[in-house]
Parts: C-alpha cells; structure tokens; sequence
C-alpha cells in the first residue's frame, strides 16, 4: 500500500518537507511518491492544502 499523488497537485512542495522517509520527489512541475518507500503515514495528505494525496 502507498498514497499517491493526483493531478490536482499545485507542485507546492510541502508534502516533500513533512514526509518521515523521504518518499516524495519533485517530477516536472508535480510531485510524485515513491510507492516502495512510502510507509502509508498519511502525513502528506493532511499537509496538501488540496488534497492530493489519496490512499490507494
Ligand atoms: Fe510519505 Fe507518509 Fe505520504 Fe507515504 S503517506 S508519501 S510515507 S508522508
Ligand atoms: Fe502537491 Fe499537495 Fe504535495 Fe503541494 S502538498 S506538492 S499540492 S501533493
């Protein structure tokens, strides 16, 4: 299990700061989550001002 990141990621970066296992990465003008570093936390989703990080 892991969250990923929808379209609706602004690029904001401040999911990147808050994530405890440095699973979340800038790739062109988004941010995306590494599903195998990911520990499934929910911290990005709680910080993303338009919640894009979604529980898959
Ligand atoms: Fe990082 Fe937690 Fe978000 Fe996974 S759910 S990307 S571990 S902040
Ligand atoms: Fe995108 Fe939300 Fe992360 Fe900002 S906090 S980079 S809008 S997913």
């Amino acid at each position: 299990m892991a969250y990923v990141i929808s379209d609706e990621c602004l690029g904001c970066g401040t999911c990147e700061a808050e994530c405890p296992v440095g699973a979340i990465s800038q790739q062109d003008d988004k941010y995306v989550i590494d599903a195998d570093t990911c520990v499934d936390c929910g911290t990005c989703a709680g910080v993303c001002p338009v919640g894009a990080p979604k529980a898959e």
